[in-house]
């Protein structure tokens, strides 16, 4: 690991200002970043896939760390709650139940007492490529993603290209589908960025990064707001070890029903297959005033992979994310189809 140095700030300004104070990095990944539990940079740090000169400690920034109503039925989540503590929110687990099961579905319980909302979010990509310190793959500014023609089994299947990383979360397509937005401060002032605005594709903004966050600005806390459909939300995910594991496939589903289990609203997104949390509007709007049958969910699942294009070895997403599309619908519908 290279050395670097350790600041603790007090304030989330006085780390914004840590970050941008921070000496000129040559590389992207050698900027200053903020360290909350450490689970994934301490690795990638490790590894020499981020390199930088100062780790802006977050630990001891008071406030952040608190899981509270919004005073509209929605809820406040401070960037330093940990996994932890989300899944076992009293809360969370009655209105947003989505979120709890997601939280539940991460690595293990180890991990998800040191890892954070904010930290989780803001997760780099697992490509195996990506994380191997010899492969300067094009997210680490290489000229080539190995993925595209290699071992491809874990890459994605919608909006990939130039590289093919998917999105790791398993918070982030839950907090898409809920309509959350992420309070950020940066050395330069604050704002508030719609979660679903936060991701970018690699075919736009910064290949090198993944999301919109400029590298002096801190996520402070996640807003999810109060809606006809959190209270009926679920998280399914399909993983190749039970034990601990990223999905292959995982879908976020809330489901607002009107009179004779009419489909007032759904959301859908889709994780493990494109790189960011995938909505699925076509599917969504599908829905809309259809009584839900076993017909309707197939019919929403395909339109949900509509535009999937697999690469050499990773066809078999397609029909995994197409039946948990349909085993989430009917799940957060309260349904037996
Ligand atoms: C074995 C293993 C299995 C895992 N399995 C899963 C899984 O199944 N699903 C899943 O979703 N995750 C999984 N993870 C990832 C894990 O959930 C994340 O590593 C953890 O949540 C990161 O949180 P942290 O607080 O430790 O972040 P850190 O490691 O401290 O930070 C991670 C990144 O976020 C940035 N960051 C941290 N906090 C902020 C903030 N407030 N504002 C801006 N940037 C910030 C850091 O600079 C860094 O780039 C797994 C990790 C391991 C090691």
């Amino acid at each position: 690991m290279k050395a670097f140095e350790w600041v603790s700030p007090a304030s989330v300004g006085e780390a914004a200002n840590l970050l941008k104070s921070a000496p000129a990095a040559k590389d992207v990944d050698d900027a200053a970043r903020p360290i909350a539990g450490g689970q994934d940079l301490l690795t990638t740090m490790k590894d020499y896939i981020t390199r930088p000169a100062r780790v802006v400690n977050l630990k001891g920034i008071r406030g952040l760390d608190r899981i509270e109503p919004d005073g509209r039925k929605g809820l406040r989540i401070g960037a330093l709650v940990t996994l932890a503590e989300l899944e076992e929110s009293a809360e969370v687990r009655r209105d947003f139940p989505a979120l709890a099961e997601a939280a539940h579905s991460i690595a293990t319980p180890q991990i998800r007492n040191l890892g954070t909302v904010g930290g989780n979010l803001c997760q780099r990509p697992r490509c195996w490529y990506y994380r191997l310190e010899e492969a300067v793959c094009l997210k680490k500014g290489g000229s080539e993603c190995f993925a595209a023609t290699g071992e491809n089994k874990y890459n994605a299947i919608l909006g990939g290209g130039p590289s093919y990383i998917v999105h790791p979360s398993d918070l982030a397509p839950v907090l898409v589908a809920l309509g959350a937005s992420v309070a950020v401060t940066g050395a330069d002032g604050k704002r508030t960025i719609p979660l679903e605005k936060f991701f970018t594709l690699p075919s736009e903004g910064n290949i090198r990064r993944e999301n919109v966050l400029r590298n002096d600005e801190i996520i402070t806390e996640i807003d999810v707001p109060a809606s006809g459909f959190a209270a009926h939300s679920t998280y399914l995910k399909f993983k190749e070890r039970d034990s601990l594991d990223f999905a292959l496939a995982s879908v976020a589903a809330a489901v607002e029903l009107g009179p004779e289990k009419t489909v007032k609203q759904a959301r859908i997104v889709l994780g493990g297959v494109a790189p960011i949390p995938w909505r699925v509007p076509k599917a969504e709007g599908y829905l809309a005033g259809k009584t839900l049958s076993a017909d309707a969910l197939a019919g929403a699942a395909r339109l949900a992979l509509e535009g999937a294009e697999p690469l050499g070895k990773n066809a078999y997403k397609v029909p995994l994310t197409e039946t948990l599309v349909r085993r989430a619908l009917a799940k957060a519908s309260g349904l037996s189809v």
